[in-house]
């Protein structure tokens, strides 16, 4: 099984290459043709699988592949949105984003409490594609009007288990709420609590489901 057989374009598969994976882990090679096909997903994995690029690759090509619909004067949208539970997750999301991401002009931005919001609004401003972020700080910036979510075609929910422990769901609600309604959901937690069952019921349409 390699990366170019799981329908990922040139870009992405010397990327991922260059950091010495030849070969897709089973998360990955299930995931990445679910979400390359745009329909939901909900995926049962523990960090360490190799969770991460099995949606960041998909969402990266996705993205690069259909441009941003026209009418915001050139600027980029935010099209793909990432929670995770900690700022170190998020930070660690959006490194691989950048890694992955190498090769296709897509730029992304992270988003979390406890440091200043300034540098965060200006990252905003200047446009991006892909934002990680916590949801209370996300949250911020919707309430504040800094982020525009408009366009968001994507959303992801990584360690939703942990999100839900954390005492993230009426953040996770709000945001929710605050997204267009047309969009492709993924959803990936370690354990199926029935609070998260309850939350992928609400969330996601006929998903595909992956659990290894
Ligand atoms: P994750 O579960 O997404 O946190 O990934 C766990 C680790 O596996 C990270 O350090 C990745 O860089 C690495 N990794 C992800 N996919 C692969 C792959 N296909 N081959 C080798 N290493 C990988």
């Amino acid at each position: 099984m390699s990366f170019d057989s799981l329908g990922l374009s040139e870009p992405l598969v010397r990327a991922v290459h260059e950091l010495g994976y030849t070969s897709p882990t089973p998360i990955q090679q299930q995931a990445i043709p679910a979400v390359l096909g745009g329909g939901d997903l909900l995926a049962g994995a523990q960090t360490g699988t190799g969770k991460t690029a099995g949606f960041t690759l998909p969402i990266l090509q996705r993205l690069n592949a259909a441009p941003a619909p026209a009418g915001h004067a050139g600027k980029r949208m935010v099209r793909a949105l990432v929670l995770t539970p900690t700022r170190e997750l998020a930070a660690q999301v959006e490194e691989s984003v950048r890694a992955y991401g190498k090769y296709v002009k897509l730029k992304s931005t992270v988003l979390f409490g406890g440091v200043g919001i300034n540098p965060q609004i200006d990252a905003l401003k200047r446009g991006v594609d892909i934002v990680v972020a916590t949801p209370g700080r996300l949250l911020d910036h919707m309430q504040q009007k800094t982020i525009d979510v408009s366009a968001l075609e994507i959303l992801v929910l990584d360690e939703a288990d942990r999100m839900l422990d954390m005492g993230f769901i009426h953040d996770i609600k709000r945001v929710l709420a605050r997204l267009p309604a047309k969009r492709q959901n993924l959803l990936f937690s370690a354990t199926f609590s029935d609070e998260i069952k309850a939350l992928a019921d609400g969330l996601l349409d006929t998903p595909a489901l992956i659990e290894v």
